[in-house]
């Protein structure tokens, strides 16, 4: 059976979201990294992605804030192929209110193999990769097995 993937382009579609305590460090990155982010589509969720747009001067599309469903629509967007690249700079050292959002997310990048960065040295080297201004073709996990145990649950996986 061929495995299956899904091509990403040169141009890669990012997602960045901050959290409030992390948000000048995202920003500081970002006009660090100006140039290099000016070759790709940049979302973001309400906030982090106005002070983004502010930052760079280019376009971000934006999502709802975060605690009021902008994480889940990026994740939502990772479901249906819509983001290559999620950074996300989240805080470790203080509880949110949609915390479980947050989980929801990072499950979902992992679910669907994309590349994500959660601090300032991960987002370095991912954003310095040759992959990035590279067409990508990313492995999309198989989930045939619980697709079929799921409609039949009495079934022994393969
Ligand atoms: P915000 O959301 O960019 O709207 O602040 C980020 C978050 O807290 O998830």
């Amino acid at each position: 059976m061929q495995t299956p993937i899904r091509k990403m382009s040169g141009t890669k579609r990012i997602a960045l979201v901050a959290h409030d305590n992390k948000k000048s460090e995202l920003i500081e990155w970002a006009i660090y990294n100006k140039t290099a982010l000016a070759r790709h589509k940049l979302f973001g969720t309400g906030t982090t992605g106005a002070l983004v747009q502010e930052a760079l001067e280019q376009t971000v599309t934006r999502f709802l804030s975060g605690p009021l469903g902008g994480d889940q629509q990026i994740g939502a967007s990772i479901a249906e192929g819509k983001i290559d690249v999620l950074i996300f700079f989240w805080d470790p050292m203080e509880a949110q209110p949609h915390d479980p959002d947050i989980k929801a997310l990072l499950r979902l990048a992992v679910t669907w193999n994309i590349p994500f960065a959660c601090d300032r040295a991960t987002a370095d080297f991912l954003l310095t990769s040759p992959l990035m201004h590279d067409d990508y073709e990313v492995v999309v996990p198989d989930y045939s097995l619980y697709n079929n145990r799921l409609r039949n649950p009495n079934q022994s996986p393969k």
